[in-house]
């Protein structure tokens, strides 16, 4: 955790989910109704088709909706992609870009993903910034020299507390039931806080640094309570409301 920052637990539906998923955005939507939405955020993105009706869903609630991938550009002709102004439009106020998914199924650069995020700020969303080493540059231990390229290259100059999130997912650690030790996230961590800090002044000490890959219920609280960890980017467990709302309630006992 961070002081006086929110943490947000975020949950990446990635391409699952019908419109039968939708009993669990509103399960979700219920159970982040209670005090502790004071102080922990709450965020779904489920796939664009089911992005509107979600937010029509959330709106009675402190559940914020967002998007998986914006294009770069406001409009134009680019068959299946959508814009950040689209996004808005139905109300989600989060995307995520740059997401390892993306940057290796569809060959995403640093530089596109940077282009995304400035996209993102221009429709007034927070754009969720995701970087993370391959399981060769860890073995390489190249860990940190690949998160200061990607926060260097990835983030734009007008980020800010306000409109950026970084999610930290070592790509070796997504679906796969392996996470890093605490004490490799802490030294990440600490690493990404000083680099934004010296990039961004007091704004870098307050963006939100969220860990991703593989947290579930069973280890939320560990990966929660680390320096500088203000969140979880979650993707298999957060399509279930209650493993979901098991981990965001792994702050009831972190921040009693
Ligand atoms: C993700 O894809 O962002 C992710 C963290 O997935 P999982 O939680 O399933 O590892």
């Amino acid at each position: 955790m961070t002081p006086d920052v929110r943490p947000l637990v975020a949950g990446n539906w990635k391409m699952n989910g019908t419109r039968d998923a939708l009993s669990q955005i509103k399960a979700i939507a219920e159970g982040v109704s209670g005090p502790l939405s004071q102080k922990v955020e709450a965020l779904i993105c489920p796939p664009a088709t089911l992005l509107y009706v979600s937010t029509a869903l959330a709106t009675d609630s402190p559940l914020s909706i967002g998007a998986q991938d914006c294009h770069q550009a406001v409009s134009g002709a680019h068959t299946g992609d959508i814009s950040a102004d689209m996004i808005a439009d139905c109300f989600g106020t989060y995307v995520i870009v740059g997401h390892s998914e993306r940057r290796t199924d569809h060959g995403e650069t640093d530089a596109l993903v940077r282009a995304k995020a400035e996209a993102a700020f221009a429709a007034d969303l927070t754009a969720i910034i995701c970087i993370g080493e391959t399981a060769e540059e860890r073995q390489a231990e190249q860990t940190l020299q690949v998160l200061k390229r990607q926060l260097l290259e990835s983030v734009p100059d007008a980020a800010s507390a306000e409109n950026t999130v970084i999610a930290y997912e070592p790509v070796w650690a997504i679906g796969t039931g392996l996470t890093p030790t605490a004490e490799d996230i802490k030294i990440a961590h600490q690493y990404m806080r000083d680099d934004l800090v010296a990039r961004f002044g007091g704004e870098g000490k307050k963006i939100r640094i969220l860990y991703g890959g593989s947290v579930k219920p069973s280890n939320a609280a560990e990966l929660m309570a680390i320096d500088n960890v203000d969140g979880a980017l979650v993707g298999g467990a957060s399509l279930k409301s209650a493993d979901f709302l098991a981990i965001y309630s792994a702050y009831e006992t972190l921040l009693a």
